[in-house]
C-alpha cells in the first residue's frame, strides 16, 4: 500500500484547518466573515426569531460559553438551540459572538436586525 493511501484520511482532516471540525464524516471550513448555516437545517427547537441553530451543530459548547443567555444545549436532541432571542444591542452583539465562535457555521441569522 502506498504511503498516501494509508494517511489520506488524516491528511484530509489536517488540510481542513484548525477552525474546522468533523461532523459525521463531513468537514466544513469556516470562511472568515461569512455565515454559511443552512436554513433548511434549522432546528424546530429554536425559539422563533432571527438567530437559529441548525442540525449541523457538533455540540462543542463554544456558542454557549460565548452567550449562555442566547444559546443552550437541548439534551433531548444533543444540539445547541437558541432559547432566547436578543432583545437589546448588547445581547445581539453576544449572539453574534456566539455565531462567530461556531467552528462549523451551524448558527444562522436571518438578514434582519432584531434591534431597531
Ligand atoms: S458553537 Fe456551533 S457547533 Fe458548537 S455547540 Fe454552538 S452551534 Fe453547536
Amino acid at each position: 500500500m502506498h504511503f498516501t493511501q494509508c494517511f489520506r484520511p488524516l491528511m484530509v482532516l489536517s488540510s481542513a484547518g484548525s477552525d474546522a471540525r468533523q461532523n459525521g464524516g463531513r468537514v466544513r471550513r469556516k470562511e472568515s466573515g461569512t455565515n454559511m448555516a443552512t436554513p433548511s437545517e434549522r432546528l424546530s427547537e429554536n425559539v422563533p426569531g432571527p438567530f437559529y441553530v441548525t442540525s449541523e451543530c457538533i455540540d462543542c459548547d463554544l456558542c454557549r460559553e460565548a452567550a449562555p443567555e442566547i444559546y443552550r444545549r437541548n439534551d433531548d436532541i444533543g444540539y445547541s438551540v437558541v432559547h432566547h432571542q436578543p432583545a437589546a444591542p448588547e445581547e445581539e452583539a453576544r449572539a453574534v459572538d456566539g455565531m462567530e465562535a461556531c467552528p462549523v457555521e451551524a448558527i444562522g441569522r436571518e438578514p434582519i436586525s432584531v434591534i431597531d
